[in-house]
């Protein structure tokens, strides 16, 4: 049995309209439009296409976008100036640093300079710790846009056996937190992990965020899994690829993401969800 490709695209340009349409309903009543800030640093070529996607994201939505394109020797003391000034403008609702940043700057530093309220990526200890104690507010977007395509699909995680491959800061660690919040039991594997392919063996769900192309075997997957990919990995013929081996792969699991397409364009849509989220939340205070 072949399984169902989950449309992360298709989803995602849903959310995208559903934002638009709030967006649009708080102009009509005389409300402003949220206000995301994008610092970009230096020249590397995929940071730029993402930037590019997010503005362009924002532009789809009628969420104002203020860019910030430093040269690569900016350093880290005019960065964290650049976040203060931010964080004291009213009319600044989210500030994202697009990374990876030049070798030179310390991005936690960055990130916990960013105001709690203005973290629309999530990646602040105060709103992962939210999410850690089940209260979450600002979500990281990757890993809550994984749970919303999943949702949408109409997959009930509640008691699955979830596996997460990868345990960053910013999308293994919270993707963790968001599956055992959603009701899985949770396997955290890393580089230290000793058999992969058993942890993933016996997985209901495998979701993949180490950044290698093709370490998660197709034939490793149980039948009937569900298998989301959050890899994002450019062969040397310039192609974009996930972590699992997705022709195998498809063939076992019942449902599967495609690499690109899948989920990529959640993490964008939930990035413009945040935004509009930080400013409704500042107007409640
Ligand atoms: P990272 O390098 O910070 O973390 C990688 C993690 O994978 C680490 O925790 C490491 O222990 C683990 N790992 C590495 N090799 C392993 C192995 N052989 N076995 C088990 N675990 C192993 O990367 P990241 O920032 O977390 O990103 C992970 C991937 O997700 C990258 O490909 C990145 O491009 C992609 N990504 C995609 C999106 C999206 O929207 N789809 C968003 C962010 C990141």
């Amino acid at each position: 049995m072949t399984a169902q490709i989950i449309n992360g695209k298709a989803i995602a340009d849903n959310l995208l309209q559903d934002i638009k349409t709030r967006v649009e309903t708080r102009i009509k009543s005389g409300k402003r439009a949220p206000c995301l800030a994008v610092i970009l640093v230096g020249a590397d070529p995929a940071s730029a296409i993402y930037v590019r996607n997010k503005r362009l994201a924002c532009e789809k939505v009628g969420i104002r976008s203020i860019a910030h394109d430093l040269p690569v020797e900016t350093t880290e003391t005019e960065l964290l100036q650049l976040i203060d000034t931010l964080n004291a403008d009213s009319g600044i609702d989210g500030i994202l640093v697009q990374s990876p940043l030049p070798k030179h700057i310390n991005e936690e530093h960055l990130v916990e300079r960013i105001s709690a309220n203005k973290d629309v990526d999530g990646f602040h200890p105060y709103n992962i710790g939210r999410l850690a104690v089940r209260q979450p507010t600002l979500r990281s977007c990757t890993p809550y846009g994984v749970i919303k395509m999943l949702k949408t699909t109409g997959i009930e995680l509640m008691g699955m056996d979830a596996v997460v491959v990868g345990v960053s800061n910013h999308v293994g660690r919270p993707m963790a937190l968001e599956l055992l919040l959603a009701g899985c039991t949770v396997t955290s594997c890393h580089r230290h992990t000793r058999d992969l392919a058993d942890k993933i063996r016996h997985a209901d769900l495998i979701v993949a965020a180490a950044g290698k192309p093709g370490l998660i075997q197709g034939d490793w997957i149980k039948p009937g899994a569900i298998v989301v990919d959050i890899g994002i990995n450019r062969l040397p013929d310039g192609k974009i690829t996930g972590d699992v081996e997705f022709d195998v792969a498809k063939e076992r699991a019942d449902y599967i993401t495609p690499v690109p397409g899948g989920v990529g364009p959640m993490t964008v849509a939930t990035l413009m969800e945040n935004t509009l989220l930080a400013l409704e939340l500042s107007e409640t205070k």
